[in-house]
């Protein structure tokens, strides 16, 4: 029978620095390129048995002790970070807090001191954090803002296997969404978790999030997640959890993972046509209410501007990936026209216009967005059919982190 592990022994292994930090890399799936890693916590016996967290951090976070344990992971990565950094200074580093880590303000001034002291960049570190952890406490409200404030990336951890991921979605200031390697490996045996885990996926689009799926174990799971718009891959795949020696030796000798960032162009469609559908709604309800409101006191008015919108924030941002391929350049044009013609629209609607002009600006508003939609469909498309995939240009080389 295994010996019951004690406060006492895990007080033991932190006072004799037996605890250790493994970094499990992480691939952006929009370039293929090494975008960061998750540090993940072992304790290194003396006799050199190495034991998981799990059998340890359940006891740590009942008694409380994890609070100490999570200082001692936090600046164990400030200085291998400066390692890591001087070899490639584009990584970011995660860690996992629990939410007894948030019920004081300790953690939380232990990191903005580190950023502040430039030990560390805010841009550099995420928190990973559970959802049912923190619905124990509400302070941590409080320094997860501050902490999101102050430029550091907080994720939604597990998603998929808690009770309450959506509404702890909605309350957190989360920018991750990590979905719990279960409901990944879920995904080839389930119609139905394929179809939750793709909803997940535009879920966490549409509120701005990236997505990190964990667990990939093979390269069809890599390429199905790509397929489906997720942004960044964790799994044995790409490498189970290193030491700091061999993360180093790891990322020198990285070579680029295939960039098939088809699901982007996927989100590229929906977000272009739910944009039309918010925006004819508006026209309508304008029209219908009567009012003469300025358009932004109408709420859940679409973005106007081209550039801003979702498609336009593609288009400028990640979607330059694809700037040397058909379809690229000639969408800008009619997405400019659209719109305007959309702006055209509200205006039109908000002061009352007859019923034919407004039909008639829809109509145009229409033609618009088929040529949108063909010239994703011409890119979409192109990549089917040629080589599907894209090395990861130089140019964007930031795009998708
Ligand atoms: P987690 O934060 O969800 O971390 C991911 C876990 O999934 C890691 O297990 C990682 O090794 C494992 N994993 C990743 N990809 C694959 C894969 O493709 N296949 C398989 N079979 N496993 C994969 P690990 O290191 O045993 O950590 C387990 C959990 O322990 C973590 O889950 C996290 O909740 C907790 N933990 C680890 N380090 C810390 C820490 O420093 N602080 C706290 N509070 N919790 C930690
Ligand atoms: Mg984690
Ligand atoms: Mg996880």
């Amino acid at each position: 029978m295994k010996n019951r592990i004690t406060l006492s022994d895990l007080k033991a292994a932190l006072s004799n620095r037996e605890f250790e930090l493994h970094y499990q890399p992480k691939v952006s799936m929009v370039t293929g390129r090494l975008c960061g890693a998750e540090a993940l916590v072992r304790w290194r016996k003396n006799s050199g048995q190495l034991v998981p967290p799990m059998d340890f951090i359940p006891l740590a976070e009942e008694t409380n002790f994890i609070t100490e344990i999570t200082r001692y992971v936090f600046g164990k990565i400030v200085v291998d970070y400066a390692f890591i950094n001087s070899v490639d200074s584009s990584l970011t580093i995660s860690f996992n807090a629990s939410g007894r880590d948030f019920y004081n303000e300790n953690l939380t001034r232990l990191i903005v001191d580190a950023v502040n002291g430039r030990l560390i960049e805010a841009g550099s570190i995420e928190i990973e954090v559970t959802e049912t952890v923190l619905v124990e406490e509400k302070s941590a409200r409080r320094y997860l803002d501050e902490l999101s404030n102050c430029g550091i990336s907080i994720a939604m951890d597990d998603f998929g296997t808690g009770h309450s991921g959506l509404v702890e979605l909605s309350k957190w200031p989360f920018s991750i969404l990590k979905i719990d390697k279960k409901f990944i490996w879920g995904m080839t045996s389930s119609d139905k978790d394929r179809e939750i885990l793709q909803a997940s996926i535009r879920m966490a689009h549409q509120l701005n999030m990236d997505v990190v799926a964990e667990g990939i174990e093979d390269e069809e799971t890599f390429r199905v997640l790509q397929e489906y718009g997720c942004k960044i891959g964790q799994g044995f795949w790409i490498s189970k959890p290193l030491p700091l020696q061999e993360f180093i030796t790891f990322i020198k000798k990285f070579v680029n993972l295939p960039a098939m960032p088809i699901g982007l162009l996927y989100m590229a469609q929906l977000d272009h046509i739910q944009w039309k559908k918010t925006l004819i709604d508006t026209a309508l309800f304008l029209h219908g209410s009567g009012e003469n409101r300025p358009l932004e006191n109408v709420r859940g008015c679409p973005q106007l501007d081209h550039t801003r919108c979702k498609l336009g924030l593609w288009y400028y941002g990640e979607g330059v990936t694809f700037r040397d391929l058909p379809g690229y350049s000639q969408l800008e044009q009619p997405h400019r026209e659209l719109h305007r013609i959309g702006n055209e629209l509200l205006q039109a609607a908000r002061g009352g216009c007859a019923l034919e002009e407004l039909s008639l600006l829809i109509q145009k508003l229409s033609e618009k967005s088929i040529r949108v939609l063909e010239s994703l469909q011409l890119l979409e498309n192109y990549l089917h059919v040629n080589d599907r995939y894209l090395p990861a240009p130089a140019a964007v080389e930031s795009v998708g982190r």
